[in-house]
Formats: structure tokens, C-alpha cells, sequence
């Protein structure tokens, strides 16, 4: 706890630190444990969880970085946070993000902008960039964030800790505010696979709050680690790996490329096959994902009507209400997909946009169940670049183009008054670019990944965390989750 007040006023990873509340709940559970009482040591008694402010928390401010749910204290836990508290962790504080999940860097929260703690002229990533950087400051022990095309993995390797994205249904979604129901996951940071593993299994599983939750057993994923014998020399003998073709060609910062061919060879000489593979349809995932995410936004966020939840704004008639609310309450990017997917689901442009895009989804679903067939995992990088400057995509456009494709469109929001035009001939350019990445088409697919740092590329004071996505079958993360462990 001393550690987070004293690196926080910099790093500021939290909307709401909840430290005095923590630190009551630790000296109680001495109490509990001083007095013998058994249920107190639960397999995460003491810990220090941040959460992800798009999680809710009963008793705690839940704003999703949106002004429209400013001051809003939810009923309940989100099924994930309940889970974590039964087994004694205790939440330390809810983390900033790209206002509902919809950006890269985490300066699109409407609260404040946190920093990377390896430079803190660069930005932590996103949209889970508050979880990332408070594991990697060691702010909290572990934290929970949330996944629809990317945000656990980029920012964990952005920040040099390890992310999880686990299969789509692993993890209940209940209390998580959606933004693209059919792509979002919770997923975990940890400053080590051990750690994460340790969550993941707390977390995981059947909930009846959650339909699209996957009754599949949890294994204990931590302990099947404990049981591995790390001295062997070829411990990964027999796995086979496919290093995706198009994640490693032009427009990948050659920094990167290295370390992931260096984690490659690594992987090599720990006894797997690792192979180069091609994924036909990757070049379609992008544009796709950024239609379907769109869409369910807009039909999702319907929700923040000004009298449900949060803020709401004095009005002379009920259109007034909403529309006030909503003009005032939500921030510029999440307004321009709203617009977005309400285009891209309207009758007449439907076809066009919507059903392509489903279509497209089920041939990379495809392309991703050929490859994993003939490979246990696929490997690439989490992000084609490090964690770049904060405010560096918003004054020179050109290099956020040829630079990091991940984050054109969510860069828009800082372009001030772009308009739809605007929006749809960017995607048309990120049609015709080669270079897309599968951290996007990994959740069209609902696969689980896992990144773990794998090297540095040179900035910053001490370097720059570069990090491995493995991406696995469904409900594959023990397999991932071993051989980082191993690879760690
Ligand atoms: N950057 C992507 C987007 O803005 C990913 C977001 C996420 O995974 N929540 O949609």
C-alpha cells in the first residue's frame, strides 16, 4: 500500500484507490487469522487486486471512464470481482481505461491519463492500460481487465507484465459493462504466468448470471505448474508452434520483430518445433472487427439514458434528457462508433458492412481452427510496436498510419471534429493494408492468448517491454499457460 501512494501521483493508474478501506480489510483479516479462524486464509487471503473501472463494484464508484457514469455505485460485484473477494483478495482500487473499453492508449478516459511505468513519457497502452501499469509498477499484486480486440494483451505488453486473454464463455462477463458482447472477455495481469494462473482459476467458470458462461471444469492452473520440471533440458519437446507470416513483415518495428524471432529460437532450443504459418484470411480481421465492435456499441450503450445509471442532467422534457445526457456524458471516440455502428446496422447498409463482416468472422474462425490443427499454439507479437509517447498519435497522424495500424481508428478521436467520411475512408485504407494484426482476429475467434514479456527494445530509461502473444484452442489456456511459464 505505501508503494502505491508513493508511485501513484505519477503513474496514476487509478480513478479511485480505495486504500484506506484496504488496508482496514488487511488488519481485519490478521484479526481473523490471529484467531484461528480457518475461512480467513482463503488461496488469495491478503492479496492486492485493481480493477478495471468497466468491472462493477458494490460500494465502489464504477465509471467505466465515462462522465455519464460518474458517481455511479453499483448494487453488486461483477461476478469475476465477487470471486476474487471470496478468496480473500482485496481490491485495492478500480484502474483507469479508454472510456468503455474503446481505444489504445488509455488517454481516451475521461478522468486523467496514466502513465507508463518503464518511461512516463509513453503511454501505458490500452484500453486496459490502469490494470497493466498498476502490476507493473507493483501497485497491486495482480489485476483484472477486459479484452474485445486487444486490451489486455497490448498494454501488458506495453508495460512488461503478463496478460491473459482467456477463451470467450471462460470467464463470466456478468457486471462487466459491455462494449461488444459477442468479442468481450475478463482477463488477468500478473507479474508472472505463476500469478496469473493463480487468478485465472479464481475466477473462471460457470455462472448463472452469464449464459455465454462455459460450464467446462476449471483446472487448478497454477498448481499443474508447480508440478513442472523446469531443470529438463528440452522441456517443450513435442509441442509444435506456427509463427504467423503476417504478423512479422512490414510495418512491425524491427525492434520487435527480433525479439519475437529471439523467443522464437528460445522456444527452439527448449525442445518445440516452431514453424512458420500463413493465416489467409488475416488481412480481413481488422476492418471487420472495428464494424461488428461498432455495431454492438451502439446498440449497448443505448443504455446510458441519463436515468438508469450516473449523471443526470436538469431537463425540460424527456428528448431533452437523453439527449442532453448523452451529449455531455460520452466522450468523442465512443460518440463516433456509436455513429459508426448505427450506420453500419442500418437497413440499407447492412448487408454491405454488417453481414460481410459476419462473414468474414467465420472464415477467420476458420483460417484459426486450419492453423490450430497442425500447431498446439500460434505465436506473434502483442503490438507491432513498444509503447509509444503520450500524445504522440495525436499530433502526427502520418506516423500513427504507418506506425502502429492497431490504433488508427481509435486515434480519430483526437483528429477533433472528424466526421464519417472521414471514419469510412480511413477503414477503406485499412482495408487495403497488409499488415493487420491477430490480436483482433483472436477475439473474432474467442481464442484464448496469453503475452509474456520477451525483450526489450532500446528507450526509456531502462528499455522497452516487447511482448509474445501465444494464441491456443479454445479452452486452452493450461497449455499456454505452461509453456510461458516454461519460456518465462
Ligand atoms: N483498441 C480496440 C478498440 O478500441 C480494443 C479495445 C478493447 O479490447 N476493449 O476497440
Amino acid at each position: 500500500l505505501s508503494r502505491l501512494r508513493r508511485t501513484e501521483p505519477s503513474v496514476r493508474s487509478f480513478i479511485h484507490v480505495a486504500d484506506a478501506a484496504a488496508q482496514r480489510e488487511a488488519e481485519e483479516l490478521d484479526r481473523r487469522i490471529a484467531s484461528g479462524d480457518k475461512d480467513a486464509v482463503g488461496p488469495l487471503a491478503g492479496v492486492l487486486v485493481g480493477v478495471k473501472d468497466n468491472l462493477c463494484t458494490a460500494n465502489m464508484p464504477s465509471t467505466g471512464g465515462s462522465r455519464v457514469l460518474e458517481g455511479y455505485r453499483p448494487a453488486y460485484d461483477a461476478t469475476a470481482v465477487r470471486r476474487l473477494r471470496e478468496a480473500g483478495a482485496i481490491v485495492v482500487g478500480k484502474t483507469n481505461l479508454d472510456e468503455f473499453g474503446m481505444g489504445s492508449t488509455t488517454e481516451g478516459s475521461a478522468f486523467q491519463v496514466t502513465t507508463n511505468p518503464w518511461d512516463d513519457s509513453r503511454v501505458p497502452g490500452g484500453s486496459s492500460g490502469g490494470s497493466a501499469s498498476a502490476v507493473s509498477a507493483r501497485q497491486c499484486v495482480v489485476s483484472l481487465g477486459s479484452d474485445t480486440g486487444g486490451s489486455v494483451r497490448q498494454p501488458a505488453s506495453f508495460c512488461g507484465v503478463v496478460g491473459l486473454k482467456p477463451t470467450y464463455g471462460r470467464v463470466s462477463r456478468f457486471g462487466l459493462m459491455a462494449y461488444a458482447s459477442s468479442l468481450d472477455v475478463v482477463g488477468c495481469f500478473g507479474s508472472s504466468v505463476f500469478d496469473t494462473a493463480t487468478i485465472l482459476s479464481v475466477v473462471a467458470g460457470h455462472d448463472k448470471m452469464d449464459s455465454t458462461s462455459s460450464s467446462q471444469g476449471v483446472p487448478d492452473y497454477a498448481s499443474e505448474l508447480v508440478s513442472l520440471d523446469l531443470l529438463e533440458s528440452k522441456p517443450l519437446n513435442g509441442v509444435r508452434i506456427g509463427i504467423i507470416q503476417e504478423t512479422l513483415g512490414e510495418g512491425v518495428d524491427t525492434g520487435v520483430a527480433s525479439s519475437i524471432k529471439g523467443a522464437a529460437s528460445h522456444l527452439e532450443q527448449l525442445g518445440s518445433v516452431v514453424e512458420e504459418v500463413s493465416l489467409p484470411s488475416f488481412s480481413l480481421g481488422l476492418p471487420a472487427y472495428y464494424i461488428l465492435a461498432s455495431s454492438e456499441a451502439s446498440s449497448n450503450l443505448s443504455r446510458y439514458d441519463g436515468i438508469r445509471y450516473g449523471r443526470q442532467v436538469s431537463a425540460n422534457d424527456l428528448n431533452e434528457l437523453y439527449g442532453e445526457s448523452r451529449a455531455n456524458g460520452l466522450g468523442h471516440e465512443v460518440k463516433m462508433r456509436i455513429l459508426m455502428g448505427t450506420y453500419a446496422l442500418s437497413a440499407g447498409y447492412y448487408d454491405a458492412y454488417y453481414k460481410r463482416a459476419q462473414q468474414v468472422r467465420t472464415l477467420v474462425k476458420e483460417s484459426f481452427k486450419a492453423a490450430l490443427e497442425r500447431y498446439d499454439m500460434l505465436i506473434s507479437p502483442a503490438a507491432p510496436s513498444v509503447a509509444y509517447k503520450i500524445g504522440e498519435k495525436i499530433n502526427d497522424p502520418l506516423a500513427m498510419y504507418a506506425g502502429d495500424i492497431m490504433t488508427v481508428l481509435n486515434t480519430l478521436f483526437y483528429f477533433g471534429d472528424a466526421d464519417l467520411s472521414l471514419l469510412w475512408a480511413m477503414s477503406q485504407s485499412i482495408c487495403r493494408h497488409e499488415i493487420l494484426f491477430d490480436m483482433v482476429n483472436v477475439n473474432l475467434a474467442g481464442l484464448p492468448a496469453l503475452v509474456v514479456p520477451c525483450g526489450f527494445v532500446e528507450g526509456g530509461a531502462a528499455g522497452l517491454p516487447v511482448g509474445l502473444q501465444m494464441i491456443g484452442s479454445p479452452f486452452s489456456e493450461g497449455n499456454l499457460l505452461r509453456v510461458g511459464h516454461i519460456f518465462e
